[in-house]
């Protein structure tokens, strides 16, 4: 508390980051990060970058890397919109799109900034209650709202919604923005995105990352795609707040990753892989499991409570995230690591069942 804040401000509750901490040796398990490096060609891509032009602002629009997304995803440049990470992203869609007369409607399980985007728009929400498989509940969100929004993969379960259900909501659901957060969507099977439905609903935004499928959460690179009259609306707030959201290393990179269609499959197929492996070791140890879609599993166990095991594994120097949240205070969020980390990881945990 200052004197110098706002009553505004003071009333904010900004979101708290997965911790980052500076301990070696530590095998972070907590916030979702691509165990494997970004592409050698992206890093390549960076050292070029660095030069005398940097003394010049990058292109406000960052045509080159709207031009490479619009090309993979098979849509016009004026269908994308790209920024500072996706979270820089939301926040221009809560801004841009959701400051309604009508409040907004995401799950009540969900991807925790929603809420701090409204406190900070001064949004009005309902959270809809997931199912108690934790899926999501669409006929729920077929009542009068300023917007709707969730994560699929959903964001900490895992689950996955499918392509026709989503369009269902968005057939009943004609008069305000539907908006995607695919962070993990390379993780599920390909055909699974939303993306495929940009044409055909002028009403949906679909919201994706770098940060995780492409290795890049250190460079801060995300984007959104929709009609050109909900990107427009995003750039009339981008450029409302800040022209030059990406520099031009952050360009180069995003552009090269892109690029290098290979090493994405090859490295996305590992995590998978690895996610497949590490959901029958869990299984086997007594982990209740929610089918996951993305790089992370969220897990329960019927003898061990989640916040025990998350310090007994911080002190093994494995971090996972723990929410001490209404309905998930029993799970453990878990980020698929690298089959070491994972191995690890199940090497811990029979170390601490045995006590
Ligand atoms: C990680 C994540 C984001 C944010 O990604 P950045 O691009 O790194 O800002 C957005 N939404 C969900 C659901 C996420 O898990």
């Amino acid at each position: 508390m200052s004197k110098y804040w706002s009553n505004f401000v003071a009333s904010l509750d900004p979101y708290t980051p997965g911790e980052q901490p500076a301990i070696n040796n530590l095998t972070k398990l907590n916030t979702n990060e691509n165990p494997y490096g970004p592409s050698p060609k992206v890093l390549q891509a960076m050292e070029d970058a660095v030069n005398g032009d940097l003394r010049l602002y990058p292109p406000p629009n960052a045509d080159q890397l709207k031009q490479t997304i619009a090309d993979y995803y098979q849509l016009n440049t004026d269908q994308i919109f790209v920024g500072n990470g996706s979270d820089e992203v939301l926040a221009h869609v809560f801004n841009a799109l959701f400051r309604q007369t009508q409040g907004i409607l995401f799950p009540d399980i969900s991807y925790s900034f929603y809420p701090v985007y409204c406190g900070l728009y001064a949004i009005q929400y309902s959270q809809v209650p997931l199912a108690d498989d934790f899926s999501l509940d669409l006929d729920k969100y077929c009542r009068p709202n300023g917007g709707i929004i969730f994560p699929n993969p959903n964001a900490p379960t895992g689950r996955l919604l499918a392509l026709d259900a989503i369009e269902k909501l968005l057939q009943s659901n004609r008069d305000s923005v539907v908006v995607v957060d695919e962070a993990y969507i390379d993780f599920a099977d390909s055909g699974s995105s939303a993306v495929a439905l940009v044409n055909q609903y002028d009403n949906l935004l679909v919201v994706q990352t770098m940060s995780k499928s492409r290795s890049l959460a250190g460079l801060r690179i995300g984007y959104a795609m929709g009609s050109a009259e909900l990107i427009e609306g995003l750039e009339r707030v981008k450029n409302s707040f800040n022209s030059y959201p990406l520099g031009h290393v952050q360009i180069a990179a995003g552009v090269a990753a892109f690029k290098d269609n290979q090493y994405f499959e090859e490295t996305r197929q590992l995590v998978i892989n690895s996610r497949v492996q590490l959901t029958q070791q869990l299984k086997a140890m007594g982990f209740e499991i929610l089918p996951s879609a993305a790089n992370f599993v969220f897990v329960r166990h019927c003898d061990f409570s989640a916040e025990d095991l998350a310090q007994s594994l911080r002190d093994k120097n494995i971090i996972v995230r723990h929410f001490n949240k209404p309905r998930i205070n029993e799970f453990l969020r878990i980020t698929v690591g690298s089959e070491e980390q994972n191995q690890l990881l199940i090497d811990s945990l029979s170390a601490i069942f045995e006590g």
